[in-house]
């Protein structure tokens, strides 16, 4: 069997150990006589699976009380209406555009509502998070809206903006669980799985229990978007994406088993070190992004000349190192290390771009 090392921006891997229990329950699911995959979602296997993957979830995060947790379907791609159409009520919304992903959000929302684009990094390609200290957010807008790690580009708020007493909405997919989080600074926290969790399909949305008590902000809203009617129905509206949630719930136990966040954190920061140390002592290798708002998940680098980096993607692909390449739109490598990655892949990694450098310079 030959597994990879896999840094892929996602869909991307998973913990090896999770993939070989859930191919132990393939056919049998804990005598079941049924795969995850066959089973009703109203059956008492499946009750047990998604409400432990709930409490889990709840546990490592520290979710309190009044925040409702549901998992929906769709791709983050559909949470960026669906933000707009359970917030919006006052249509109008602040974003802070720091790349492609808020970017289209900001355009989906456009649709529903006012949009203000009140920080932007498009001046430098996006390779910086702008300042948020002291921003002009509108006194009636719903919300402010950030993506916080930006997974094209490498980028992470590692301060949070002031939303002069706004909600914060933020898109997590590409942080999701990779470290401790205060739920209670945001109104809302979304994730597509398929970054850091599980695989793609499930949206996992943490909402704030009062935001979402009137309905949604228009009546047109579809009812599978209406974030009310998720969580009154606890994600069992209709049939869920069953089995990428027994799926995000292995994951959530393997994160508990891992030494849950705080075990993540180190585990995530040890990798980026390494790799982030290598490219600023490399003749050859530069990271593309502001050292200050360096995303400790997706390390985008270049070589300075197209040719090399493309020399260099085969080569390490040959090697046995997967997905390197960057973002259709950006170029250059990029490496996500996402909380599934071992410390010897970025090792490996690193050792393989030594080489690399050593026989091209
Ligand atoms: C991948 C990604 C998305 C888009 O996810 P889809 O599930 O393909 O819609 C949105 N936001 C962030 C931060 C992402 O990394």
């Amino acid at each position: 069997m030959g597994r990879v090392y896999n840094f892929s921006a996602g869909p991307a891997v998973l913990p090896e150990e999770v993939l070989k229990e859930a191919a132990e329950e393939m056919l049998d699911y804990k005598g079941t006589g049924m795969s995850v995959m066959e089973m009703s979602h109203r059956s008492k296997a499946y009750d047990t699976i998604i409400k432990d993957a709930e409490k889990d979830l709840r546990e490592l995060l520290n979710i309190p009380d009044n925040y409702k947790v549901i998992f929906v379907q769709g791709g983050a791609n559909l949470v960026f209406a669906e933000v707009p159409m359970n917030l919006m009520k006052n249509g109008k919304a602040a974003y802070i555009v720091t790349g492609q992903w808020a970017k289209k959000a900001a355009a989906e929302a456009e649709k529903y509502g006012e949009v203000v684009r009140v920080a932007s990094s498009a001046d430098k390609t996006f390779s910086y998070i702008p300042d948020c200290s002291d921003l002009d957010i509108p006194e009636d807008a719903d919300y402010v809206y950030i993506c916080e790690n930006n997974t094209i580009y490498g980028t992470k708020f590692w301060t949070l903006p002031n939303t002069k007493g706004k909600i914060l909405v933020s898109d997590q997919s590409s942080c999701f669980l990779s470290e401790p989080v205060d739920v209670t600074k945001y109104g809302v926290i979304y994730a597509g799985v398929q970054k850091n969790v599980g695989p793609a399909g499930v949206q996992v949305i943490i909402v704030r229990e009062d935001l979402i008590a009137d309905g949604p902000a228009f009546k047109q809203t579809p009812t599978m978007c209406d974030w009310k009617v998720q969580a009154d129905n606890e994600s069992l509206y209709n049939t869920p994406p069953c089995y990428g949630i027994y799926i995000c719930g292995k994951v959530f136990k393997w994160i508990k088993k891992m030494g849950g966040l705080e075990g993540m954190k180190a585990h995530n920061e040890k990798k980026a070190k390494i790799l982030y140390d290598f490219l600023d002592g490399s003749k050859l290798f530069k990271g593309t992004v502001e050292k200050k708002d360096r995303s400790i998940m997706n390390v985008p680098f270049v070589t300075g000349n197209e040719e090399l980096d493309k020399k260099f993607v085969a080569e390490a692909k040959a090697a046995g190192f997967e997905n390197l390449k960057g973002h259709r739109t950006v170029g250059g490598m990029r490496a996500s290390i996402y909380n599934a990655m071992p410390i010897e892949g970025v090792e490996k990694l690193v050792e393989f771009m030594k080489k690399f450098e050593a026989e091209n310079s």
